[in-house]
């Protein structure tokens, strides 16, 4: 993959490779780009949405193939498939920042989070690293690797949900 700098003016060149074209400062363009198309609360959804471990294997949801759809008609150079816009949107919706993975225990079982902690978790802090996750009750093995926001852990720590 090419990383060269480019001069203001420079145009994407257009490839079929998805994010062989994103490096670091157009991920960085793109992703503005594409809030200033949707709008700071909907790129918001959006991107939470494209994080949520249970939509991860099934691809986009219905209205957000209708909104990717009208934002690659408007940029082209954009088309890339779900796995790899889920790669150039690896942020925290809301902090912002890059999600970094991280790996974490596996429990064989379900857990039972208390609703506060969820009504919290979501509004306060929703990358935060778990302490495990889990398998819900399925068979199957699972990936240990989850993707953290930084400073979702640093309002974590700082609230009553902090780890012990
Ligand atoms: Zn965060």
């Amino acid at each position: 993959m090419e990383d060269l700098p480019r001069r203001p003016g420079d145009r994407y060149r257009s490839s079929t490779k998805g994010l062989a074209h994103l490096n670091g400062s157009n991920t960085a363009r793109f992703r503005v780009r594409f809030k200033d198309f949707a709008g700071a609360e909907k790129f918001r959804k959006f991107v939470s949405q494209l994080h949520r471990t249970k939509y991860r294997k099934t691809g986009l949801r219905y209205w957000q193939h209708e909104l990717w759809n009208a934002f690659v008609a408007l940029y082209p150079e954009y088309s890339m498939s779900a796995d790899d816009l889920r790669t150039a949107l690896a942020i925290c919706e809301l902090h912002e920042i890059e999600l970094v993975p991280v790996v974490v225990p596996v429990f064989r079982g379900c857990i039972d989070y208390a609703p506060d902690y969820i009504t919290d978790m979501l509004q306060m802090f929703p990358h935060s690293t778990l302490d495990q996750i889990s398998t819900e009750g399925g068979e199957q093995e699972i990936d240990p690797t989850i993707l953290v926001c930084h400073e979702c852990d640093n309002v974590r720590n700082r609230s009553k949900w902090r780890k012990r």
